[in-house]
């Protein structure tokens, strides 16, 4: 039903052509621009399958840097876990700051936290509308892509915030936000690569938030799905960089690079939720550029309708089988392709799609 609805949003359609049009020459451009690019693709994609290989060896060492550094450490299972990690460490009546996580849409994680009477707050400007207009992110990168800027406008006139232009508003955003960043109990975010040498933490963003909410709070907690652990520094950051040029935007605003901080109590949460005994390891070797969403002919029509309840596109249906075991929408696909050529990893998604319409053929 909500895909015969998400037909009917014009506003979706017409914000995700938006984007292509404005990101995927910039790809090509970024790709003629800077050669060496691919090449660290090739690179990062071995490094990736040596870690998936040995997941075990490398979550262990990934744990002991960083308890050597003075960190707390926890491995999750599943998202049960991971909440009730994150529950202990934060409490309640706290005020809670968080940058883009795909990871914390994962596992829900903002539900959660004020429900124990927190008050959270997405810092990232298109991740707080999404929060205030109580949706998932439509898009891994850009979670409002769908909204024009009269509908943001009337969305955030919900905190107060009033502007006649994108600018006004993007001025309202900033002094709303340096308030909470200011009173901030708890900054919470995911990881976009983390190093296992030196126990660092690296999250690219465009805005600036990310900063502010991991290292203004007295307590900062990350999570880090376990495929994003990489060996060392070097790779980290070769990652972030291929994350931002396949997506469109290149080189990154900000680079962080978080590690232990005196004056701050830092937790990290390694999430398996599925990773570690999936049968489509190949997905695990994401960057999660959400490029592959952008360019399918899918996605373009249903936008992040088409996924589970945080991943969607053609990356999200696969992720989706991974950490929620649900995979019906897989038959809308037309495996055209398009997501495999495009892939900075390489990723087969389409073949991956076969084996999941074959096992639910096989089921019933
Ligand atoms: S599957 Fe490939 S194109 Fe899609 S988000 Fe992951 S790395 Fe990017």
């Amino acid at each position: 039903m909500k895909i015969y609805e998400a037909l009917e949003n014009k506003s979706i359609r017409d914000g995700i052509l938006r984007t292509v049009r404005n990101l995927s020459y910039q790809v090509d451009k970024n790709l003629q621009k800077h050669p060496y690019l691919v090449e660290y693709a090739e690179e990062v994609r071995n490094a990736k399958k040596e870690i998936i290989a040995n997941f075990d060896f490398w979550i262990e060492k990934a744990m002991g840097i960083l308890q050597s550094k003075g960190v707390e450490v926890f491995y999750a299972n599943d998202a049960n876990e991971a909440i009730k990690v994150v529950k202990e460490i934060v409490g309640s009546k706290k005020i809670v700051v968080k940058a883009k996580s795909m990871v914390s849409e994962e596992i829900d994680l903002r539900k959660y936290l004020e429900r124990m009477g927190n008050e959270v707050w997405e810092t990232d400007l298109g991740e707080l509308i999404i929060q205030l207009k109580k949706e998932k992110p439509m898009h891994s990168v850009l979670p409002a892509l769908h909204y024009s800027e009269a509908q943001v406008a009337e969305i955030l006139k919900k905190i107060g915030i009033n502007g006649r232009n994108a600018e006004e508003l993007a001025e309202g955003v900033r002094d709303f936000m340096r308030k909470k960043f200011m009173s901030a109990n708890v900054g919470i975010s995911g990881c976009n690569a983390f190093s296992v040498d030196s126990g660092r933490i690296f999250l690219i963003e465009n805005e600036g938030n990310i900063r502010l909410a991991t290292s203004l709070p007295r307590k900062y907690i990350a999570l880090v799905g376990i495929e994003k652990i990489l060996q060392n520094d070097r790779l980290a950051l070769k990652s972030v960089l291929l994350q931002s040029a396949f997506f469109g935007t290149f080189p990154p605003t900000y680079i962080n690079i978080n590690e232990k901080i005196e004056q701050q109590e830092m937790f990290v949460i390694f999430l398996d939720n599925g990773r570690k005994s999936t049968e489509f390891k190949e997905q695990l070797l994401c960057i999660r550029c959400g490029r592959c969403q952008l360019e399918c002919p899918i996605f373009q029509n249903f936008g992040n309708i088409w996924g589970g309840s945080a991943y969607g596109g053609p990356m999200g249906i696969i992720w989706t089988a991974i950490t929620e075991k649900k995979s019906e929408l897989c038959f809308l696909s037309t495996l055209c392709g398009k997501c495999r050529e495009i892939c900075p990893m390489k990723i087969d998604i389409p073949e991956m799609i076969r084996e999941l319409r074959r096992s639910i053929i096989m089921r019933k």
